[in-house]
């Protein structure tokens, strides 16, 4: 960890700066870091629900996600085409709840929602409800960049979709016989979304560029047999996605409700951010004062970073209260530190990470690394 201290500013400065933390990034390391996590869904993903075909897909998918994302950033480019490429490959890949392979709604639809947001100067794009186009996440990208709105829905962002020119597909597209035996299935137990656990799928990446810029994106098809126009947590910018310079990047997967609810993603970052000028404030405590009782350094943001343990211990605490909640699911974070993991609270998620300091994997199982 590193904790220089250098007189350089009154800590005071550091709860009123955007970008403090990307500047800190520069500053810590000599050769940029970057860093990139990803998942695939959370829930009861035990070894035995699992065959070994299909674990292997679904690692070879991950895997070739993850080196997508990865080759973005190690090249120079920004988190945000990091995790936007790394997202189309899994939308692409039926074996998951988006795009291609989406759920079903009651009505036998799909509904898809994704969203997207940048770090570096808060802007977020997200889609609710939507069908039409191929890949949900540009169209998510698109009303960031080339709208005055956060969030469309329905008929209007498909238009809009149309309008932009993004790759349009047929509703039969994202169909696949897995989802359609689900929904089948679904209807003759008349069952409802809630009482069933077919959602897994759910595709989401953060990242940090060698800017020390944050991205967030999440994409899905939403609950199998969801009803009404139901949304989750999964465009709803705060709840399963966020993105801040100062502090991390959130995607979340799992029962959306719950993370509506406890705004998980924003929640996250919130702590980090919350955290770091009391980590700050205690680092300056340590520091020898003169004889005039003076401190002999100010501490500054750009000389600190929180622990692995402590930013684990943030996203672990939330992920807790979300179980208490009743919620279930979890969470990839990325910070401007250089970090990048997971937290979730069921049996497994379909997970990947990778840092420029050589570390890349990815997982199923709670066991596993
Ligand atoms: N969070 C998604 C939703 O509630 C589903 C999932 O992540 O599996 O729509």
């Amino acid at each position: 960890m590193i904790r220089k201290l250098l007189s350089l500013f009154g800590s005071t400065i550091l709860l009123s700066t955007m970008a403090t933390a990307a500047g800190a990034q520069d500053m810590m390391d000599e050769d940029a870091r970057w860093s990139i996590a990803i998942h695939g869904g959370a829930g009861t993903i035990n070894r035995d629900k699992i065959t070994p075909e299909q674990d292997q897909a679904i690692r070879a998918a991950l895997s070739e996600a993850l080196e997508a994302g990865s080759k973005v950033l190690k090249d120079g480019g920004s988190a945000m085409d990091a995790i936007t490429a790394t997202i189309i490959i899994l939308e692409n890949d039926p074996h998951f709840n988006a795009g291609k392979g989406a759920v079903f709604t009651w009505d036998k639809t799909n509904e898809l929602d994704s969203s997207i947001m940048d770090g570096s100067d808060l802007s977020a794009g997200a889609v609710a409800g939507i069908n039409g186009t191929k890949n949900p996440i540009l169209l998510a990208r698109a009303v960031k960049d080339n709208s005055p709105h956060v969030m469309l829905s329905g008929e209007g962002a498909n238009q809009f979709s149309r309008e932009q020119g993004l790759e349009q597909v047929t509703p039969d597209y994202y169909a696949t016989p897995y989802r359609l035996k689900q929904i089948e299935d679904l209807l003759a137990r008349k069952v409802s979304a809630a009482d069933v656990d077919y959602k897994f799928g759910t595709v989401g990446a953060v990242a940090m560029d060698k800017d020390g810029h944050m991205a967030a994106g999440t994409s899905t098809g939403g609950m199998t047999g969801k009803r009404w126009g139901r949304i989750g947590d999964s465009p709803v910018i705060g709840a399963g996605t966020y993105a801040d310079d100062r502090s991390c990047a959130i995607s979340a997967t799992g029962s959306g409700e719950y993370f509506i609810r406890l705004g998980v993603a924003h929640e996250i970052c919130a702590r980090i951010r919350m955290r770091w000028p009391i980590a700050i404030a205690e680092a300056q405590l340590a520091v020898p004062k003169d004889e005039e009782g003076n401190y002999t350094y100010a501490v500054h943001a750009s000389e600190f970073m929180l622990s692995d343990e402590e930013i684990q211990q943030i996203a672990d605490d939330v992920i807790a209260e979300l179980g208490e909640l009743g919620g279930d699911g979890g969470i990839i974070y990325a910070t401007p530190w250089g970090q990048a993991g997971y937290s979730f609270n069921t049996p497994g998620m379909y997970r990947g990470r990778a840092t420029s300091n050589g570390e890349m994997a990815v997982a199923i199982y709670g066991d596993e690394e």
